[in-house]
């Protein structure tokens, strides 16, 4: 299974994939944007994204509807993490048709947790 992991943070995508390989998924491809996330979708088959919210150029949100709105990419799993906790962001994400949602800052436990329940639904 190959992972895209979308955020503007290096920092952010470094802690994500040390946690992705902690759990022996090493089939991974990083975006810096929602822009450079779709650009990543055409050149890579992607089977799993983990996106974040707010980024410049193109938001997680925005890439949640794009891919959405897309013939070839509308079943992909996407989970989005993100410092935007409040109740009314976490219905607009879910509303964009995101799998599951994290609030940052997460223990790697939590990020497997809402990987499996995503695929175990997904199957
Ligand atoms: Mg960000």
């Amino acid at each position: 299974m190959k992972f895209l992991v979308v955020d503007d943070s290096p920092t952010m995508r470094r802690i994500v994939v040390n946690a992705l390989k902690s759990f022996g998924i090493d089939d991974i491809v990083e975006a810096e944007d929602g822009q450079d996330a779709l650009a990543k979708l055409q050149s890579n088959k992607i089977d799993f994204i983990i996106t974040d919210w707010n980024m410049p150029n193109m938001t997680g949100l925005d890439l949640t509807k794009a891919i959405r709105n897309s013939d070839q990419w509308k079943d992909l799993p996407i989970l989005m993490v993100t410092t935007r906790g409040l109740k009314e962001d976490i219905i607009q994400a879910l509303q964009a048709k995101v799998n599951n949602y994290i609030v940052k800052p997460f223990t790697p436990q939590v990020l497997k947790e809402k990987i499996l329940s995503i695929l175990k639904t997904n199957v």
